[in-house]
């Protein structure tokens, strides 16, 4: 099974957030995000959200930088 992550720092529309959020499955992965979505990001939960976080999913794990 490939990890998926999706990282805040690669969204362009999103400043000042370094979250990034990694899971097994797509349905663990975009629960995840749709919550920090509407709690940080001040979303609304609809269909239209969670198909832009899917369609955001990255393979692998975030890449971490190099201090
Ligand atoms: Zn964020």
């Amino acid at each position: 099974m490939t990890r998926k992550y999706v990282d805040c720092r690669e969204s362009p529309s999103v400043s000042n957030c370094t979250v990034a959020i990694s899971a097994d499955t797509d349905d663990e992965l975009l629960e995840a995000v749709v919550q920090h979505a509407v709690a940080v990001h001040g979303h609304q939960d609809t269909p239209e959200l969670r198909r832009q976080i899917s369609a955001g999913f990255k393979q692998g794990t975030p890449a971490l930088d190099v201090a």
